[in-house]
């Protein structure tokens, strides 16, 4: 039996035709740099989110990292993040010259809890980076004001949770109090096919932001084509956002409640298949206020598991091995041992909205067959 196509692929961006003719349309521009474009994206995604403005950036590792340089994190300084996140959130921190204190995250949210932040609070702490892992909004409003005092800022890795709701606020419109960090990476929930974003707290750290993105330049990329010189007032990446990007994601966003109700739906016909095997747990990502953007589950034998199911052709993963493990992190290894677990537990299934029902079922009917081939090794093995 021949394995369906789309159970082959783990992610994969669902492109429109009206999203391939915005970047063959601004491509017939011949200016392919930040431009009206970006502008045109970062008012309409600012508009999504309710908020004033939207700084776009060249991919969410760029945006995280100028993120922390609005905070002041440097040199001397600790970021509070899970260890349980993709490699780019840590690399962002070591790029901001900071040093990573690694925590744990819940076994049933994979998300980082308040209790855990506060504990892990020392005097060079000075940003905390929740990931809304999954797109489950991680909720740090009770601690906010404890964090304020000690002037620790909030930089959310919020890359998974584009569209996610925090109560009845979208991720990213909550408010001053936090910065917010997006990803339209090619399999987000919102893809510009690469690209990024930050949500800044006032004007002042959306122009810091802008200036950090180009090179240090102090003038709008508008002012400076028309002036004979520019100046370069201080530190500052090469980050900003094409204008060919940008217009695939404004073709995307105008289509983003479609997206996000189709995610959620791929998501709950696997909650309801899978709720029939026992021996794989599914991660909880409170589907009715997110837009998932993975389905995963903890099963036992996983390696096995995996093992099984992709000499099968279906396309598994894992999402993510912890960073505290990783050999370029060991500088802050500290034992968590229940992030290993994780590690070792979790399986991310095709995740895509080329699936369909039977493609589920297909995925879910292996799976049960894997965990039993699996378990039965098991046994055998410890006899
Ligand atoms: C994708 C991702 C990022 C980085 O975004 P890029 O656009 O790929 O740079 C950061 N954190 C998490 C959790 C991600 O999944």
């Amino acid at each position: 039996m021949t394995v369906p196509q789309n159970v082959t692929m783990n992610a994969s961006p669902l492109l429109q035709s009206a999203d391939y003719d915005a970047a063959a349309e601004a491509m017939r521009h011949g200016q392919f740099g930040h431009g009206p474009s970006t502008e045109k994206f970062e008012a309409e995604v600012a508009a999504f989110l309710g908020v004033p403005d939207v700084v776009a950036t060249a991919s969410g590792t760029a945006a995280l990292h100028i993120a922390l340089l609005l905070a002041g994190v440097g040199p001397g300084d600790e970021v509070i993040v899970p260890s349980f996140t993709f490699a780019a959130t840590i690399q962002a921190i070591l790029a901001a010259g900071a040093a990573p204190h690694f925590v744990e995250v819940s076994p049933h949210s994979l998300c980082v809890e308040p209790e855990t932040i506060m504990a892990a609070i020392t005097p060079a702490t000075r940003a905390v980076m929740p990931v809304h892992y999954g797109g489950r909004a991680v909720d740090l409003r009770e601690i906010q004001p404890a964090l304020d005092k000690r002037g620790i800022t909030v930089v959310e890795d919020a890359a998974h949770a584009f569209g996610s709701y925090l109560g009845t606020t979208r991720v990213g419109g909550t408010g001053a109090d936090v910065l917010t960090c997006f990803s339209f990476g090619p399999i987000k929930n919102l893809t510009c096919l690469e690209g990024g974003a930050l949500v800044p707290r006032n004007e002042d750290e959306a122009e810091r932001a802008r200036h950090l993105r180009y090179l240090g330049i102090d003038q709008s990329q508008a002012e400076r084509v028309r002036a004979t010189s520019y100046s370069v007032g201080g530190y500052g990446l090469r980050a900003t956002m094409s204008c060919v990007h940008a217009a695939v994601g404004c073709s995307q966003l105008a289509r983003f409640a479609g997206i996000a109700a189709a995610r959620q739906r791929l998501w709950r016909t696997y909650a309801q298949r899978l709720d029939e095997i026992e021996q794989a747990v599914l991660v909880d990502v409170d589907i009715d206020r997110s837009v998932p953007f993975n389905c995963v589950v903890r099963v036992p034998a996983r390696d096995e598991v995996h093992r099984v199911l992709r000499s099968e052709g279906i396309a598994v993963g894992v999402h993510y091995p912890p960073n505290h493990l990783q050999p370029g992190f060991t500088a802050w290894r500290r034992p968590l041992p229940q992030t290993e677990q994780i590690g070792r537990e979790i399986l991310s299934l095709p995740f895509h909205l080329r699936m369909t029902d039977d493609d589920v079922d297909y995925v879910v009917t292996h799976l049960e067959r894997a965990l039993g081939r699996a378990g039965h090794g098991f046994a055998e093995e410890a006899v």
